[in-house]
């Protein structure tokens, strides 16, 4: 069983966790030799406290009798945003409001945002330099998305949290 990306929370994580002695290591390729080896922190969601788990970070075992390579990887919860403190909801709004014609500042200042302006705009540069691998994720089987990119995220993955939701379904990093 290959060892899942993203998760959608903490007891998620947790439980299938259990299993990590029979995922494939996606280093090595071999089994039984994954441990838990310490969560993966970063800043919180809500700025209370700077220390909230992004994930969880697994070690191929090189100690064994069968040994396994000794790298690592990590299983991340679905609304962390690799290489951002940002998490995936307050990532979509603003990306949502500066679809909607907003000026990366104003859709900046509306999300009222703790995170710097220089934030925001490395945001909207994620988005542009991913979009591409989102339509290419979406016309998967389904031939080339029509019509605005937004719209036709919120229709595969719901309009609550669709950039989460495309991590956990698809279970591969947001593009960008
Ligand atoms: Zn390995």
């Amino acid at each position: 069983m290959r060892a899942p990306c993203y998760v959608r929370d903490l007891a998620e994580l947790e439980h299938v966790s259990r299993r990590a002695k029979g995922w494939e290591c996606p280093h090595c390729r071999r089994h039984g030799n994954l441990n838990r080896h310490g969560a993966l922190r970063g800043l919180s969601e809500t700025g209370e406290g700077k220390d909230s788990v992004r994930g969880w970070r697994f070690l191929c075992s090189d100690r064994g009798r069968r040994g396994g390579c000794g790298r690592s990887f990590s299983v991340l919860l679905s609304t962390v945003i690799a290489g951002a403190t940002v998490r995936s909801p307050e990532l979509w709004r603003f990306t949502l409001a500066k679809l909607g014609g907003a000026s990366v500042l104003l859709a900046w200042e509306r999300l009222r945002s703790r995170f710097s302006l220089e934030a925001a705009y490395s945001w909207w540069k994620r988005w542009e330099r991913g979009q591409f691998g989102v339509r290419a994720v979406l016309a998967r089987g389904r031939g080339p998305p029509r019509g605005e990119l937004a719209r036709q995220l919120v229709a595969a993955f719901g309009g609550e949290d669709p950039v989460g939701s495309f991590q956990l379904m698809e279970q591969r990093r947001w593009p960008g």
